[in-house]
């Protein structure tokens, strides 16, 4: 007989002091880990069954790397920790009075009670309160935004290449992407790499070098936290490789077949364009309203919660706040906001059962940030210290392999990588009909996916029909009737 262990169980002791976390993000992950060797039980609720390494999401997008490389399961991640325990629900209420927090998927309620709590749930796209852009421009936030992006960037060629007018052509292959921080500068660059130079051989009737690839900003400048300098020779880079780079334009509409831009002088410019990317801007989850309503914290207008020094929230000493939800000291959205914060949220949870005195203020060290343009090319600021080109694209490849989480995720990634970089192929093309429809099909059903479960009475007919076809191809084998004319 297995013991709990060997059965991947859960050691949960009796009386033992209850962590939640809520997210599996970086936040999420890391406050789990950190908690390993505490005398703590852990429960992770995470809306999806897999850690996200948001970073590489646009290489997931543009057909380099598989969706498992970039998403490992986090049940898997936390197996060989016994005092971790991960459930699936979206949290849909946190009652601090009773302290508990409410999980909902697929129309089952689990309420989970606290004695901790360590909020990570991240940020969403942010279509500054023009949702309606989301149907025509996914943003680029979770494993469904890449791979209906996929779907739609390689649907666009196809479509093109089947195209009967040169107006039909020139829309199906005009690529835009608005929002010129890191994820914009990424997309845009890797799908003028795929126009340029990965899908150059493959049609017969279009000339994919002929796309346009559109970057769009309402900024003055591209990647404004890199700073001037970097920002300037990333447009040049870009511009370069052939994209199109349009600063001071602000996104006023978005349809199927294209977008309305509108210059600092108020004039407006339609862009015919089927691919529309959203990589503008972001919106905090929304469970810190919840928690503002609870506290008197307040939100900035990014939805993000101000919490104290020590990220919990006032009056509530049991409950942090960490990532990209938080707002504190202009901090950056950024993973290692995420990481240190939770390592830390964790660190006073496990100082606080030792009686040990409390810890100083978070105090977040920044470790530097960098994005890639295109292969070979990225640029990276560290400290004070800006780096372009082929040694900041290093620099990007060893953090990116350091930090991807699984050795066999880490091997898989960089045999895709020698595919895409030193070769001109990808690796990840695949891309199927529901990857670009299933989201808007499953928003039409009134209580979304709760709608597609049934109730199993409803299953009975069609097991007695299972069952019998099951016996008549049995009889049929056993018979030796196969091949043979029946006698009735
Ligand atoms: C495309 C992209 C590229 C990026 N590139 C970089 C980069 O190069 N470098 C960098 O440092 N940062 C980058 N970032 C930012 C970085 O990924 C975030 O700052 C970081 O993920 C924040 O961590 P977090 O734990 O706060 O949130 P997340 O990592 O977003 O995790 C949030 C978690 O909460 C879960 N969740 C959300 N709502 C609920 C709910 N109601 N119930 C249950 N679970 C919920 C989510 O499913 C997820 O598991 C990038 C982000 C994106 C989107």
């Amino acid at each position: 007989m297995l013991d709990n262990e060997d059965m991947g169980a859960t050691t949960e002791t009796a009386g033992r002091h209850r962590v939640v976390v809520i997210g599996s993000g970086f936040g999420g992950l890391f406050g789990t880990k950190a908690l390993r060797r505490a005398d703590v039980d852990v429960t992770m609720v995470a809306k999806t069954t897999h850690h996200l390494f948001q970073p590489l999401l646009y290489q997931v997008a543009t057909g380099i790397l598989s969706q498992g490389e970039i998403a490992p399961p986090t049940r898997e991640i936390l197996a060989d920790q016994a005092n971790a325990r991960v459930i699936l629900g979206e949290v849909t209420g946190i009652d601090l009075e009773a302290r508990t927090v409410t999980s909902q998927v697929l129309g089952r309620a689990t309420i989970t009670p606290y004695d901790s709590l360590i909020v990570a749930a991240g940020a969403g796209q942010s279509y500054f309160g023009n949702d309606q852009f989301a149907e025509f421009a996914p943003g680029m936030k979770s494993v469904d935004d890449a791979l209906e992006l996929r779907g739609r960037i390689f649907g666009a060629f196809e479509l093109a290449e089947l195209a009967e007018t040169e107006e039909e052509t020139v829309r199906l292959l005009t690529f835009v992407v608005v929002g010129a921080g890191p994820t914009g500068v990424e997309m845009a660059g890797q799908i003028a790499e795929l126009a340029h130079r990965t899908l150059r051989r493959d049609f017969r009737r279009i000339n994919t070098h002929d796309a346009r690839v559109i970057l769009l900003d309402a900024a003055p400048q591209v990647l404004p936290p890199f700073g001037a300098k970097l920002g300037a020779a990333t447009k040049k880079t870009l511009e370069k490789m052939g994209v199109e780079v349009q600063l001071g334009a602000m996104v006023i509409d978005v349809d199927e077949r294209g977008l309305v831009v509108q210059d600092k002088a108020g004039d407006k410019t339609r862009i015919d364009a089927v691919t529309k990317v959203w990589a503008a801007g972001v919106q905090a989850s929304s469970l810190g309203k919840t928690l503002s309503e609870q506290t008197g914290a307040a939100l900035d207008r990014a939805g993000r919660i101000s919490v104290n020094p020590d990220l919990t929230l006032p009056g509530h000493p049991e409950v942090f706040v960490v990532g990209d939800m938080i707002s504190l000291d202009n901090l950056p959205g950024v993973a290692q906001v995420a990481i240190q914060g939770a390592k830390y949220a964790s660190r006073v949870i496990k100082g606080r059962l030792a009686n040990k005195p409390p810890e100083k203020p978070f105090k977040y060290f920044d470790k530097g940030s960098m994005a890639t343009i295109s292969r070979f090319k990225a640029v990276a600021l560290v400290g004070r210290i800006r780096v372009t080109g082929f040694i900041a694209w290093l620099m990007w490849l060893g953090v990116h392999i350091v930090y991807l989480t699984g050795f066999k995720n880490r091997v898989t990634a960089l045999g895709h990588w020698t595919i895409s970089f030193l070769g001109s192929g990808r690796a990840e093309r695949t891309a199927t009909e529901q990857q670009i429809f299933a989201r808007m099909a499953i928003s039409r059903l009134e209580r979304g996916t709760s709608d597609l479960v049934t109730d199993p009475g409803e299953w009975n007919d069609v097991r007695l029909e299972l069952e019998a076809r099951a016996l008549e191809e049995a009889h049929l084998t056993d018979a030796g009737m196969r091949g043979r004319a029946r006698v009735s």
